[in-house]
């Protein structure tokens, strides 16, 4: 439908786009573990340093995934487009992307209100881009019942991206859920250790953040280098509101989470996730309860 346009190709890396190696492409570290772990040390992916007479750990970005560099042109281009479509509207901005990028343009949904709001999209502009779930095995049936729920409506079939362990073997590993004592090596294991797996086969992806989601996300750009992962970031919602997303889930009957009607305003994996009884305060409220973490690592540099 779209071709990619010769420009696309502008990476100091070349990664391949075929469905199926991203499918079957195995972790770069074949067993799960970070340098630092497989060498006995153990590992928090936020925790730059070790403590005294302890060797700096590795920056597990810098060093385990080595991710593509933008040239001076891209960076330039991406200032540029995000300038000029930062008051378009989400379907001009991700048909934008789709004829940049497609087919190595991709998405990640947790399926949230947003993610579901974008798929419907794609479904009219390119219902072939690649999108793909980060399968923790710690979800919500719930969240997995909305896969099939989107399959149905839009014939897009979310691709779920597994760990290299089960949950079994994972709790096994650290002598219990470690989302408990270290929910940020739990989010680097099961998500972000993942989408660098999937993310590497791609030059763009798509995400659903808004920037009146939290403070964090208040300053996203339409369009701009994703420096941790290595590739183009294009945020079609940045400028709608949450009003806008559910007014467009009613309209068009998008599916989206049960959960959201039971008093959860985000939905992340089960075991941190929570209840909040006034919907109307911070949108991330509810998740990683008891923590300062506020998010898994996919948004953040
Ligand atoms: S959200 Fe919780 S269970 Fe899911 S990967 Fe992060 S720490 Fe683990």
């Amino acid at each position: 439908m779209h071709e990619r346009t010769a420009k696309a190709n502008v990476f100091l890396r070349e990664p391949t786009a075929d469905t199926e190696e991203i499918r079957n492409a195995a972790d770069a570290n074949g067993d799960g573990r970070c340098g630092a772990c497989r060498a006995g040390g153990g590992c928090s992916p936020s925790s730059a340093a070790s403590g005294p007479g302890q060797r700096k750990r590795p920056s597990l970005t810098a060093e385990l995934y080595p991710v593509a560099q933008p040239t001076p042109e891209l960076l330039a281009e991406l200032a540029e487009a995000s300038r000029r479509l930062d008051g378009r509207s989400p379907e001009e901005i991700l048909t934008w992307a789709v004829e940049r990028y497609f087919p190595r343009f991709t998405m990640a949904t947790a399926f949230g209100p947003e993610g579901c709001v974008i798929l419907s999209m794609l479904a009219k502009i390119e219902p072939r881009v690649y999108v793909f779930n980060l399968e923790t095995g710690y979800q919500f049936q719930e969240t997995l019942e909305l896969r099939d729920r989107i399959a149905e409506k839009y014939g897009i079939a979310v691709d779920f991206q597994y760990p290299d362990t089960t949950v079994e073997q994972y709790e096994r590993q650290h002598g219990g859920p470690l989302y408990v004592t270290n929910p940020d090596q739990c989010c680097f294991d099961r998500k972000v250790r993942i989408l660098y797996r999937v993310t590497r086969s791609f030059d763009a992806w798509a995400s659903g953040i808004r920037r009146d989601q939290s403070p964090i996300r208040a300053d996203t750009p339409i369009v701009r280098w994703d420096k941790k992962f290595g590739l183009v970031k294009v945020s079609p919602l940045a400028n709608w509101t949450k009003k806008e997303v559910w007014k467009r889930i009613v309209d068009e009957k998008v599916p989206y989470n049960p959960l959201h009607d039971q008093g959860y305003p985000s939905v992340g994996c089960r075991p941190c996730t929570r209840r909040v009884l006034d919907t109307d305060i911070d949108e991330r409220a509810g998740r990683w309860t008891g923590f300062a973490k506020t998010e898994c690592g996919l948004h953040t540099d």
